[in-house]
């Protein structure tokens, strides 16, 4: 508690105030140095969080009010995440079906998500200040190398010869394979933003036939199950690989840093919980080691809340001992079971498709913000 308020005013308050504006830059510095802080400021800081969103939601949304009134629960009953423990699972059917009542009359949402028969991810809405946070963390995640590929593309924007290569790994077959090989030793990639099969499919190819004519290339995996053997191949291919989980629904969950050893969830933004249900009903936390259902409160999405939101994968929950990387950030992971479907598709910096992988960075809007940090 002690910590939560000098921060609310000196950091938070103006970097929330400056919502209207592009405060993305501000944010992924401020959220450089938050990953360093010990766990205990980091849940300080989302207890604080936490109490704001339960504060906002009772007031402004039908839902979340009636459940309070009907639990006699206010926000200041809450000291920590684990408190979180007395409010229901939001499944993703009830999620569905409150949309309308968890929709606030303030702030509005300016950004909606279509629900998805793919994955049954439903209908999501949020507003300014959950983008940015949303943006920053996955920025934040997208530097995981001690190379500094950012402020190489940074410069190559600013030179304005950022191009971006889209890779199609739909047809697997070897002459699509070779021809994906020449063009990759052409283009010379700082980055690679990949899904895991078909990263995994091309990686065996240049192994197999000894292509490989670069010095490392990180591989971020932005979607599906990264298996060990996967992770080898692609390794060997290209470069060190970091693994990220997330979905549509509140993006960015976790990231693994370069110890690669677990997922550093995304703690400013989100409280993640591992949680398992009792044959009884009754509803604990995963213990370290054990497999628990990933359930989300989104922090800062204070248009349409979701508090406690059931993703539908399950990750393995681990023990609270810090990361040799110096970050403070709670680990989950690996994460056992994911949908497959494309996270940075709607709107963001990042496109990327279903079937490949591009160079980091594609369209201008980001060029200012990377320029900036560069
Ligand atoms: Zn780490």
């Amino acid at each position: 508690m002690g910590f939560y308020r000098p921060l609310l005013e000196k950091v938070l308050f103006p970097v929330l105030e400056a919502a209207h504006g592009r405060p993305t830059v501000p944010l992924l510095q401020f959220l450089r140095g938050s990953e360093r802080w010990s766990l205990d400021a980091l849940r300080d800081l989302q207890a604080g969080l936490l109490r704001r969103l339960i504060r906002h939601a009772a007031v402004h949304t039908v839902y979340y009010r009636k459940l309070l009134d009907e639990r006699g629960m206010h926000a200041d009953d809450i000291r920590d995440a684990s408190d979180l423990c007395h409010l229901p699972l939001l499944d993703r059917e009830a999620a569905r079906e409150t949309l309308e009542s968890r929709t606030a009359d303030e702030p509005r949402w300016v950004i909606e998500h279509a629900a998805s028969a793919l994955t049954g991810a439903p209908v999501v809405k949020y507003n300014a200040e959950s983008r940015h946070w949303r943006d920053a963390t996955r920025w934040r995640a997208y530097r995981p190398a001690p190379a500094s590929w950012l402020a190489r593309v940074g410069r190559a924007l600013d030179r304005r010869l950022m191009r971006d290569l889209h890779i199609d790994c739909v047809v697997r077959s070897e002459r699509a394979l070779e021809q994906a090989a020449s063009e990759l030793a052409a283009f010379r990639p700082e980055v690679m933003v990949a899904y895991a099969a078909g990263a995994s499919a091309l990686a065996r190819y240049i192994n197999d036939h000894g292509l490989r004519s670069w010095r490392d290339i990180p591989v971020i995996i932005a979607a599906e199950r990264l298996w060990p053997h996967d992770r080898t191949q692609i390794a060997q291919a290209f470069g060190p690989v970091f693994e990220t989980y997330g979905c549509s629904e509140v993006m960015l969950i976790g990231a693994e840093c370069e110890i690669h050893d677990g997922l550093h969830t995304s703690m400013e933004n989100l409280i993640v919980e591992l949680i398992v249900r009792e044959p009884g009903g009754a509803v604990r936390a995963a213990r370290p080691g054990e497999v628990g259902e990933v359930a989300i409160t989104d922090l800062h999405n204070l248009a349409c809340p979701m508090i406690r939101y059931v993703t539908g994968e399950v990750a393995i929950a681990r023990a609270e001992t810090r990361c040799p990387c110096g970050r403070g950030l709670a680990m989950i992971g690996p994460i056992d079971g994911r949908i497959s479907e494309a996270l940075y598709d709607r709107g963001d910096e990042i496109p990327l498709t279903s079937t490949g992988w591009r160079k980091v960075v594609t369209v201008e809007s980001a060029a200012d913000r990377i320029a900036m940090l560069a």
